[in-house]
């Protein structure tokens, strides 16, 4: 479903993503894990064809840049953005005119959704007055609401209620049963160690270790920490030099 293959973005000198490649099938709840700066917001821009980069991403099939792939993908930035003057209800109807969905059982599930965040009392409130974890409901329910086969989930649980992240994280296993492919990222490693299939770690711009989780059945009971502290853990101890690195003046790595 996504494919991302040596995906390169730099920032005058300094690389934020460098030749990342990875891919996650339908059904897959796939998590790009990495400390703030690792480049995960990057990357993700450049899956939406909101950045040029160099490399090559395909959704479904499709280039990211068509807008056969653009349809069938969902995106929730890691800040919400609603439309400050509009209610909550109207963005649904936004959303459904803007995509020309079917009304009536896109509001229905519009309304199924909104129960389900307890957003249903707030239909007619303004958005911005709600709060951040309000907002990012709403950011939610519209990216849902066309039904993507892809979705893409920026940092969705900072800012959240406990119960809203159990919501949303239920939310997400149900997609994954319907077969949407889920990309999460996030540099919370705790916030989906139940849920992922396969972890991507990006350290520096780079991934620097890929695992899906069946590789681990049967041989231990592999914790997401775990993975991930091993594969960062030489990095993390000054083993690359951060600048040069990132700029590209050294290549340790020989890539
Ligand atoms: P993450 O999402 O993992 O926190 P980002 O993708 O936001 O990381 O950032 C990766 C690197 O790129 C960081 O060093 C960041 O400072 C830099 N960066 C991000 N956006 C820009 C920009 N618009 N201009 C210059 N540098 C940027």
């Amino acid at each position: 479903m996504l494919v991302v293959s040596k995906l390169t973005k730099k920032y005058g000198k300094m690389y934020a993503n460098r030749e990342v490649s990875f891919s996650l099938e339908k059904g897959e709840i796939g998590v790009l894990l990495g400390p703030n700066g690792a480049g995960k917001s990057t990357a993700i821009k450049c899956i939406l064809g909101l950045l040029r980069f160099e490399g090559e991403i395909t959704i479904g099939g499709f280039s990211n840049k068509t807008s056969d792939a653009k349809r069938i993908i969902g995106y929730v930035p890691e800040m919400p953005a609603p439309y400050e003057l509009l209610t909550v209800g109207e963005h649904f109807e936004f959303i459904i005119r803007a995509y020309k969905l079917d009304y009536e059982s896109s509001m229905e599930y519009a309304e199924e959704l909104m129960q389900r965040f307890q957003l249903t009392e707030k239909r007619d409130s303004l958005a911005k007055n709600l709060s951040k974890g309000m907002q990012q409901k709403i950011s939610i329910i519209c990216a849902l609401l066309p039904r993507p086969q892809m979705l893409l989930l920026d940092e969705p649980l900072v800012g959240l209620d406990p119960y809203a992240i159990k919501q949303i994280k239920a939310l997400i296993l149900e997609l994954k049963e319907q077969g949407t492919a889920i990309l999460v990222s996030t540099h919370m490693i705790d916030s989906v160690e139940g849920i992922w299939d396969k972890a991507f770690i990006l350290m520096k711009g780079r991934i620097v270790a890929s695992h899906a989780k069946e590789d681990f059945r049967g041989v231990w009971q592999e914790s997401l920490e775990r993975i991930f502290f091993a594969a960062t853990e030489s990095i993390a101890n000054g083993d690359w030099d951060d600048d040069e690195d990132r700029t590209g003046d050294s290549d340790k790595r020989g890539t």
